[in-house]
């Protein structure tokens, strides 16, 4: 992909309305543009980004026996009476009257929807556990909608639901969802921690909000530091090992600003230990039992012949907003340095050569070299506008491939100027670039 043929409108310098990183790289790149207050079109780069998170988010669901659905984004009012939750929503909910003056509304979650599917096709405890989950647009009516895609208004979001017959087995798909929120954000080359959290407008008991540290995010945490030191092992998916797992995670007093006890903080965590500050929510999860099957009536036959109201959990992780957070946690603002983890990035390497009207053997080379990496699975971009190489460069770095490729006056065939962003400049020829690349690659 040659850049003068893309549609990556770059801005000469920071939009001046974005106050935070994320968000002043996201404009200035053009991956995103706002339409209206709080809701956005995604470019080709933002999109691109964006599909590759989806992407895994999606795999380690499957990894874990969710099954993927597909439910619209506008839902009828009905079921949201059934469960009681249409008023209490409040002003959050976007209501919309369709042309027969039938209450509708855009979906800002779907845990309505999923157990009425559920309801009318599964009734018989051997169908349990079921693990659905979609990757869908979300509208909530935010009251101040701000920083970019973080807090928008339509956002991109991974909402799974379980469906178990006890309360053991309901806990046993929360521990899996809680494993595989560990493994998506690990891959995401993200930490983000297990926070003990407050069930909210969602209702129920038990509840972990997944919380990246940033100064910029709006959530307060409490925490003890050694939890960041965790590392979780490859746990099976069984029930005692899950089970250790989030007790090792439990271990460490970790919570909310909802959740927070002074006292109880002081207590559990010696003074070194202690942290207060703030974190960008990514993903967090819910069990709350019969909480609407109960009064949607979504019951299924248990194995003495009674029937029960299934308990379910509900899952969320913010994929638009991860775009954000990303950035959040890798971006350099200072030398406006961008570098997206190889398994998101919008290209994996580009090649900066210097254009010369009267002389193209440096484009020449890039092209030679762009379709060699093209077999080998490894996609770049080419700048090949008439601006001078620093330029070039700068650009390329807010762009955020993971590496680079210059073709200056000396460079010859076999030594070749690359980099991988942040180290060092290293001439090496195009067949040790390719293995360094994949080599990475292979890692995600
Ligand atoms: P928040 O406290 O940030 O408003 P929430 O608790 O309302 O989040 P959930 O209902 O748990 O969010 O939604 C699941 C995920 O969707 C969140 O963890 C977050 O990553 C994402 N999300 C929620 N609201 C927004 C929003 N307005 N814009 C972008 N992403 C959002
Ligand atoms: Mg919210």
């Amino acid at each position: 992909m040659y850049i003068s043929k893309s549609f990556i409108p770059i801005l000469k310098n920071n939009p001046s309305e974005a106050k935070i990183k994320s968000h002043q790289l996201m404009l200035r790149v053009g991956m995103i543009k706002q339409s209206s207050s709080g809701i956005y079109s995604w470019l080709p780069l933002g999109l691109k980004v964006m599909k590759k998170i989806e992407q895994i988010v999606r795999h380690e669901q499957d990894k874990i026996g969710a099954q993927e659905i597909l439910m619209p984004t506008i839902q009828s009012s009905d079921i949201w009476k059934e469960s009681g939750r249409y008023e209490d929503y409040g002003d959050e909910m976007l209501r919309i009257k369709d042309r027969q003056n039938r209450e509708m509304l855009y979906g800002p979650t779907n845990e309505e929807l999923v157990t009425d599917i559920f309801r009318t096709s599964v009734k018989s405890y051997k169908s349990l556990p079921q693990l659905l989950y979609h990757i869908q647009w979300k509208f909530r009516d935010e009251i101040r909608p701000r920083f970019g895609i973080m807090r928008c208004r339509e956002f991109f979001m991974k909402d799974a639901y379980s469906f178990d017959i006890s309360d053991e087995d309901a806990i046993f798909s929360y521990n899996k969802f809680f494993l595989s929120y560990l493994k998506t954000f690990k891959r995401l080359e993200l930490v983000a921690i297990p926070m003990a959290a407050d069930t909210g407008p969602i209702g129920g008991n038990l509840s972990h909000e997944f919380i990246i540290l940033a100064d910029t995010g709006e959530s307060k945490i409490f925490t003890d530091k050694r939890i960041f030191d965790l590392e979780y092992d490859d746990t099976k998916l069984e029930k005692k090992s899950l089970e250790n797992l989030r007790k090792k995670y439990e271990q460490f007093y970790s919570v909310t600003d909802e959740k927070f006890n002074e006292k109880e903080f002081e207590k559990k965590v010696d003074a070194p230990y202690r942290l207060k500050t703030k974190g960008i929510e990514v993903g967090h999860i819910f069990y709350f039992s019969d909480k609407y099957s109960k009064p949607m009536n979504a019951a299924v036959d248990l194995p003495g012949g009674k029937k029960d109201f299934v308990k379910m959990g509900s899952y969320g992780i913010g994929v638009s907003r991860l775009v954000g957070a990303i950035i959040e946690a890798k971006y350099d603002e200072k030398n406006e340095v961008m570098k997206w983890p190889i398994s998101v990035a919008p290209y994996d390497i580009s090649i900066i050569p210097l254009t010369n009207k009267n002389d193209n053997s440096s484009l020449d080379k890039a092209n030679k070299i762009f379709l060699e990496l093209k077999k080998n699975d490894i996609d770049a971009i080419i700048d090949d506008t008439d601006e001078n190489i620093s330029a070039k460069i700068k650009k390329m770095s807010l762009i955020g491939a993971p590496f680079q490729i210059i073709i200056g006056k000396n460079s010859d065939d076999d030594f070749l100027e690359f980099k991988e962003v942040g180290k060092e400049m290293k001439k090496i020829n195009l067949l040790e670039i390719i293995k360094i690349i994949k080599k990475q690659k292979e890692k995600n």
